[in-house]
């Protein structure tokens, strides 16, 4: 993988000097402007045209237009064209120009001479989600990556947006300035598309301020909400205020959350962007559970408003759409978002010590207990994101035992950090001096690198080199060990810190290598641990456990294995295509276990300072 990536970058190298050469042959077109209709919302259809006006020196070239192969945010390719149909290009008279389909992402029109064409198709869009879009005749919720082409070689121009919505839908979106607005005026494609749009009958809107900012909270709900939508506007009210007095004042005027719940138990997603989020839900929001797990999805989504959209990784935009994005600091981007969600809840007041400290603990349980973990270091699992990242494999893969998410691990790595930055600096400084330190220098104060957005992206480098700097110690050796490397995070050392240790209990009695699923009442194994008594005993992913120790399998299989003890053997059946197979498991000492942070006994008072600073609200 890593082999193969130095090639990789060689390749981009050289295509980015051509492509600069073609851009600056190439001047601006005169205008682009989207049309976005939705007359049939029971087809799912969406329909596009690009009315593109051309400055005389391309009036007599061919004009490619591109769909995305992925969509920022999510870094799995998923190839959007295959939704497109219908393409068809017309030159400013109404005449009929030939369209070319070039590839799989591209099509080709000839202007034959005319300074005015419109291309048009229309493109399939049934997903409610952060990435893909979808039309029916409740909405249309679209986020624009799947839907509008680019003009190739010119995704810095700006476009125009407008959307012709079935009577009586309103529109809703992130640049939203005025009720009933139509059209929209953006400084360039990627933004555009960082505006994902909501068009719908009965969608609700609330809004508050927070230091002068103005906040818009649209709820599309497709299920009862039990009362709680006024109750979840304040409790995200205080989860902006918590942040925004972490970070300082966010770089806009307006921010809007388009939060669906979606009420049909399949469809779940947050996803972040300039000017606003989409949220959503899979339950309905009077649903137990619900309401917590969307002020989470918010606290994460809001902190991307600093920690990925802006404080970005270099390799995060502009983008190349043709191939998927890859960089080294998702473990950032994403990890430590994932911390802050968790941290965020606790200082808006929504979450008490005991229940932080439990979901820290939970993601050790979890991280530690994949294999992956040992094989895959933080900045691999971020390369590897476009396999691992909402990636569909239609192929059999081994990642169940080779890779190990930058959620959780960065997560981790955050948490372990921020105390050693709280314990090495004695209390002077913190993870949160080092994430306003990073966006003042690459954000605020760096020439902009790009017509995309302000400012240039960072490498893991640089987060070590301001790391240190604020720690007032020097990390390189944590870098090489944790985050390069796959060693052990140094846990103990990092609960020390705050009067804390982490405490470790089997969770059965003994292991079996041997995860489960239940498909239609059948127990199916999903996953055979490399190196396991599963693996011994021949099991593959996809076996059909008919009986475990004589007994029938049921969702408390572990309850059956747990009357065993290491070294004991037990016999089960599995049904393998049309085989039946008789096997033995030869149990082995456990290896999953179970983690709980708690209070040392000799915790000192410097040492419960610091943590009264950590676990403070502010
Ligand atoms: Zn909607
Ligand atoms: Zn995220």
């Amino acid at each position: 993988m890593i082999h193969r990536l130095h090639r990789f970058f060689a390749l981009i190298f050289i295509s980015a000097i051509f492509a600069c050469v073609a851009v600056a042959q190439e001047p601006p077109l005169k205008s682009i402007a989207y049309r976005l209709s939705m007359p049939r919302p029971v087809s799912h259809l969406f329909e596009v045209s690009i009315l593109i006006e051309l400055p005389d020196e391309l009036k007599d070239k061919p004009l490619q237009l591109q769909m995305a192969r992925w969509s920022p945010g999510r870094y799995g390719v998923f190839d959007f064209a295959k939704n497109v149909q219908e393409v068809h290009a017309a030159a400013g008279d109404g005449s009929k120009l030939q369209v070319t389909r070039v590839n799989d992402q591209t099509w080709s029109v000839e202007p034959l001479g005319s300074r005015r064409l419109t291309v048009s198709y229309k493109v399939f869009g049934n997903d409610l989600d952060g990435t893909f879009s979808q039309l029916d005749p409740r909405h249309a919720n679209y986020n624009g990556g799947s839907i509008f082409m680019y003009v190739v070689g010119h995704k810095p121009d700006p476009v125009k947006l407008e959307i012709n919505a079935p009577p009586g839908w309103k529109i809703v979106n992130g640049r939203t300035e005025r009720p009933g607005q139509t059209t929209w005026q953006f400084p360039n494609w990627d933004i555009l598309i960082d505006t994902p749009t909501e068009i719908g009958p009965d969608w609700t809107q609330d809004t508050f301020d927070v230091n002068g900012k103005k906040y818009h909270v649209m709820v599309h709900s497709f299920g009862a909400e039990g009362g709680k939508r006024p109750a979840l506007v304040k409790d995200i009210e205080k989860i902006v205020r918590a942040e925004v007095g972490m970070w300082g004042p966010p770089e806009f005027e307006e921010y809007t959350f388009l939060i669906h719940f979606a009420a049909d138990d399949h469809s779940g997603d947050g996803m972040e962007h300039l000017t606003s989020t989409q949220i959503i839900q899979p339950g309905a929001l009077g649903e137990p559970g619900v309401y917590e797990s969307t002020l989470e999805t918010v606290a994460h989504e809001f902190f991307h408003v600093w920690n990925v959209k802006r404080l970005r990784p270099l390799e995060l935009g502009p983008w190349d759409f043709t191939r998927p994005a890859n960089t080294r600091g998702l473990w950032v981007a994403e990890g430590f978002t994932n911390y802050y969600e968790n941290l965020m809840m606790h200082r808006a007041g929504l979450r008490d010590d005991k229940k932080f400290l439990e979901k820290e603990a939970t993601t050790i349980s979890r991280v530690e207990y994949y294999p992956g973990n040992r094989l895959m270091s933080a900045e691999e699992s971020s390369l590897s994101a476009p396999f691992i990242d909402g990636a569909q494999h239609v192929q059999a893969t081994n990642l169940r035992n080779t890779a190990i998410s930058y959620y959780p691990k960065g997560e981790l790595i955050g948490m372990v950090l921020d105390l050693l930055v709280r314990g090495r600096s004695k209390g002077k400084a913190s993870l949160d001096d080092v994430m306003r330190d990073m966006y003042e220098e690459f954000y605020l104060k760096s020439p902009n690198n790009s017509y995309y957005l302000r400012g240039r992206g960072y490498q893991t480098e640089d987060l070590q080199r301001v790391l240190s700097r604020r720690a007032g110690a020097d990390f390189s050796d944590f870098f090489k060990r944790h985050i390069r490397g796959v060693e052990t995070l140094p846990y103990d050392e990092a609960f020390s810190q705050v009067g804390l240790r982490l405490v470790k209990t089997a969770k059965e009695p003994v292991d079996a290598g041997l995860w489960i699923e239940f498909q239609d009442r059948k127990a199916i194994v999903s996953v055979v641990m490399n190196n396991s008594p599963a693996e011994d005993a021949g099991l593959q992913a996809k076996d059909q456990i008919v009986s475990l120790a004589g007994t029938n399998v049921g969702e408390d299989w572990q309850k059956t294995l747990a009357r065993f003890k290491p070294g004991d053997s037990v016999p089960l059946t599995v049904k393998r295509d049309r085989q039946t197979i008789k096997a033995n498991l030869v149990l082995r000492q456990p290896e999953r276990f179970d983690y709980k942070i708690q209070e040392r006994p000799d915790a000192t008072p410097e040492q419960k300072a610091l943590r009264a600073a950590w676990l403070g609200r502010g």
